[in-house]
């Protein structure tokens, strides 16, 4: 008998796009442990090195002694925990928004706002790159969705003109991000902004991989352009170290997705422990210290940027670098020497990036050392001359 889905995985593992996981025995941070070797950890999301931050850990641990583990039931049935209270108090008073709602995770934010906000009879425009969440979250909607080539305002512009011809009466969400998760660039901000409120459409804008990394404070792209969206998206789980997703804006737009936001009504609240080491990053982010770390952490772009990308006329624009290596075969191939030689730079491929467009996606934080840099340079630069790539 055949064993259901073993042909499908065998097809996956022939064409190089078989996935699975790492067991990593140790925290998050710029070493970790995979399997019983050490290696420098360039894959995490983790920019201001605060997944194992001594705040947070101690807040976490303060509120575990208080709230124990699980917080029972949805927010809306069993009561909602102080820490989550806080929680949405502290994000929306440093993202300078009138509210702010907390979801399980940015996944979840996304799937849960974009069907809140848009239904059939409305249009969303999206960038082909927008992480698979928004890509989620609009299909769920119902609504008629246009997707633009990746930051083409030209298209972007067309879209618009179409939703506003075909649909006159229809609520036009622009769904962006603020730094692309897989490519590192960022999106033309102000340009969008125009085109939204020339067309009267609202924008959701997921700062992901731009909160803790840009702006004041840390605070995003759109404080450093000094710009606003209407639905400012973020999680709590990159730069932020803690798990959990955000969305910020007008006092209705919270109001109305506390009541129509399918996976923040129908989900068991996060524990309380992970709300408070949320609030701790956050906190951490608005003092000097949290300036200093930033700082660091760019001091390592400028640099990986220097070595490594050839075209030094652009300027280094996140944390995210792609190394492009095209098939997937070559990539897992490229990712797995690296591995070899102490370095843990995950491969990335379809159906996270278009086919054929494999890489290696290197992530710097604060707390690499330019050593470290240097060295896993070194190793990209070896590793391509004796694979005759360059
Ligand atoms: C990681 C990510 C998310 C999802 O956030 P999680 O908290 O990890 O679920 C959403 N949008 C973008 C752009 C991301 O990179």
């Amino acid at each position: 008998m055949d064993e259901p889905f073993r042909d499908e995985l065998d097809q996956l593992r022939a064409r190089s796009l078989l996935r699975r996981l790492r067991e990593i025995g140790s925290a998050q941070g710029p070493n970790v442990e995979l399997v019983g070797q050490h290696l420098v950890n360039f894959s995490s999301n983790d920019y201001l090195g605060l997944a194992a931050d001594e705040r947070l850990r101690a807040a976490a641990t303060h509120a575990i002694e208080q709230f124990g583990v699980g917080a029972g039931a949805s927010r809306l049935v069993s009561g909602t925990q102080s820490p989550h209270v806080a929680l949405e108090r502290a994000i929306a008073k440093w993202k300078n928004a009138p509210a702010a709602i907390a979801f399980n995770s940015g996944y979840a934010a996304a799937v849960g706002t974009l069907p809140a906000i848009a239904g059939k009879n409305d249009a969303i425009v999206i960038d082909k790159l927008a992480h698979a969440s928004l890509i989620d979250g609009a299909r769920l909607s119902g609504a008629s969705i246009r997707v633009f080539p990746h930051n083409h305002l030209g298209k972007l512009e067309g879209h618009l003109e179409w939703a506003r011809r075909e649909k006159p009466q229809a609520r036009v969400i622009v769904v962006t991000e603020s730094v692309f998760s897989m490519d590192g660039d960022r999106a033309p901000l102000r340009e969008i902004v125009e085109l939204k409120s020339r067309f009267q459409a609202l924008l959701l804008l997921d700062e992901a991989h731009a909160v803790g990394v840009i702006g004041p404070n840390g605070c995003g792209l759109a404080a450093e352009e000094k710009l606003s969206a209407d639905i400012q998206m973020g999680t709590l789980s990159k730069a932020l170290g803690a798990a959990g997703g955000y969305i910020c804006g007008s006092t209705s737009l919270i109001e109305w997705l506390t009541n129509r936001a399918r996976s923040f009504i129908y989900s068991t609240a996060p524990p309380a422990t992970v709300a408070a080491a949320a609030i701790a990053a956050i906190e951490f982010l608005q003092t000097s210290e949290g300036e200093d770390r930033r700082r660091a952490l760019w001091k390592n772009i400028e640099l990986l940027h220097q070595l490594l990308v050839s075209e030094t006329n652009r300027k280094p624009e996140s944390a995210i670098f792609p190394f492009i290596v095209g098939q997937e075969n070559d990539a897992m191939n490229f990712a797995h020497a690296l591995q070899k030689e102490g370095f843990f730079v995950p491969a990335i491929r379809y159906p996270s990036v278009a086919r054929g467009s494999a890489r290696l996606r290197i992530t710097l934080t604060a707390g690499h050392t330019e050593s470290q840099i240097r060295a896993l340079v070194d190793s990209i630069r070896r590793l391509e001359r004796s694979s005759g790539r360059h």
